[in-house]
């Protein structure tokens, strides 16, 4: 309970085909006599969907999905490479399993996503051992490609990662039954000057709308209850398709999906924020009082080089608009420090910054001069020790912010979504608190709560991330 919210930012899940199974103790879903895959799921959320997507397709391809590594015939390590430690644990991962082919069941073992994108020739070379490399853009192919590979083929399906996976193909949940994440677009365009995403998962590529809101509706009707919206840039929505809409308006239509109880925005960069999502979120009964808006820093000078578009003035305007039309609004926001150039008066502005504006969570980064990113080149490079210094004293100061922003919720009824149970404990998230990277509420009950139940609960205590509290009787 309240452990420092995790430094890596990407997880890593040994994706199940279907958590519901694996918690019933199933070990595998689809045809059990034929051969079983198992995969690695690291990164980020919308990598997570590409993975469920790729068993989705399996699954129906009629390959068996195991949980259990060790009895794998096909493992898949679906890869993150933005930047250098979410590489080297790519690599790590993808030594481990090769491991299992060397000394185990395993027969054939694949490598996709952003490292097999980023890097893919190379590892070609350097990596025998692995019998294919699949690029971002390979995800709709992987059964044939699995099919070619079991032939005994050795297969290379990196290409052009601007394409785009078609709508309504099937998917397997690894969130649990009662959350699931839904991409509605791919790629990147904003050039960041420090990021590798737009080199590895191309420009931006909204879905429509109406892809978005029926793949919503088929995910409620099979229970789910809290629907995440994800992108590289999930403000940047529908700006690719003129006249088509933007995030505002896909709101609007998610807005009446009839079961749907929480709609969740991750990853809203400030830099092409639409004004109108001010007043529909305000607006709206499904949007959690819940928002990620990655500022990375608050130094002008810093935020030019980094190519942000939005000076520290505007975005304070646009959070103070946010909180002024939207009460109770919970802030994310994500900084990154030690940026070339980066100087102590620059960083105290960061940090000026942090205390004024009170975010309700923050992560950071350090920066990393990956390779072929523009700010790696830049003059000014900043020592390791000085980056992990400055990354220390963020860390603390939002330690001791979200501290305070959880003390104000001391006293009130909030709805809390019941995840599970941790000793005599229920634990769960209320509408300001994101799943994996954000604080939880822990309360006793009386009676037994089922996963995906929505209760109100009494705050009684507050934590540097997490919230005490008990099983309140009247609804808050
Ligand atoms: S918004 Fe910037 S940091 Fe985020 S994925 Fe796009 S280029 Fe990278």
């Amino acid at each position: 309970m309240d452990k420092e919210p995790e430094r890596r930012v990407w997880g890593r899940y040994f994706v199940t085909g279907d958590v519901r199974l694996e918690r019933k103790g199933y070990p595998m879903t689809g045809n059990k006599s034929k051969e079983k895959i198992g995969l690695v799921s690291l990164g980020c959320a919308k990598n997570l969907v590409d993975s469920e997507v790729m068993l989705g397709q399996l699954e129906k391809a009629g390959f068996a999905i195991t949980s259990r590594e060790k009895e794998a015939d096909i493992l898949i390590v679906n890869t993150c490479a933005f930047i250098l430690p979410a590489v080297q644990e790519s690599l790590q991962n993808i030594f481990e399993l090769a491991r299992l082919k060397q000394n185990g069941r395993c027969r054939r073992l694949l490598v996709a996503g952003c490292l097999a994108q980023r890097y893919g020739r190379r590892l070609w070379r350097e990596l025998p051992e692995v019998d294919g490399f699949l690029g971002t853009g390979a995800v709709s192919g992987v059964a044939e490609l699995v099919k070619r590979v079991l032939a005994g083929e050795r297969v290379y399906a990196v290409g052009r990662p601007d394409c785009r996976y078609p709508d309504g193909l099937p998917r397997l949940l690894a969130t649990p039954p009662y959350t699931a994440y839904v991409k509605i677009a791919e790629g990147c365009s904003n050039r960041c000057s420090f990021c590798t995403i737009p080199a590895i998962r191309g420009r931006y590529r909204s879905r429509t709308i109406a892809s978005i809101v029926e793949e919503v509706n088929s995910l409620v009707q099979k229970g789910v209850k809290e629907i995440i919206l994800v992108a590289q840039d999930t403000a940047r929505y529908g700006m690719d398709l003129p006249g088509a809409g933007r995030l505002p308006g896909l709101i609007r239509r998610l807005d009446a999906v009839r079961g749907l109880r929480w709609l969740r925005l991750l990853y809203c960069s400030p830099d092409y924020f639409p004004e109108e999502l001010i007043t529909v979120l305000a607006a709206s009964p499904k949007c959690c009082r819940y928002l990620d808006i990655p500022i990375q820093h608050a130094s002008n000078e810093i935020l030019r080089k980094m190519n942000r578009r939005k000076t520290s003035e505007e975005i304070r305007d646009l959070l103070g608009r946010l909180r002024e039309a939207v009460p109770g609004l919970a802030l994310r926001t994500t900084f990154l420090v030690g940026f070339p150039g980066e100087k102590e008066t620059h960083f105290a502005e960061l940090l000026n910054f942090l205390q004024e504006m009170s975010f309700d969570h923050a992560g950071v980064f350090k920066f990393y001069p990956e390779e072929g990113t523009r700010a790696a080149g830049l003059p000014g490079q900043v020592p390791e020790e000085v980056k992990e210094e400055r990354y220390h004293r963020v860390m603390t100061l939002q330690q001791e912010i979200s501290f305070l922003q959880n003390r104000k919720k001391v006293g009130k009824k909030l709805t809390v979504l019941v995840e599970g149970k941790a000793g005599k404990l229920f634990y769960g998230r209320t509408q300001t608190q994101a799943p994996e990277v954000d604080g939880k509420v822990y309360f006793p009950a009386d009676r037994f709560l089922s996963p995906g139940e929505f209760v109100p609960v009494l705050i009684r205590e507050a934590r540097a991330y997490d919230l005490i509290g008990e099983l309140a009787d009247e609804p808050a």
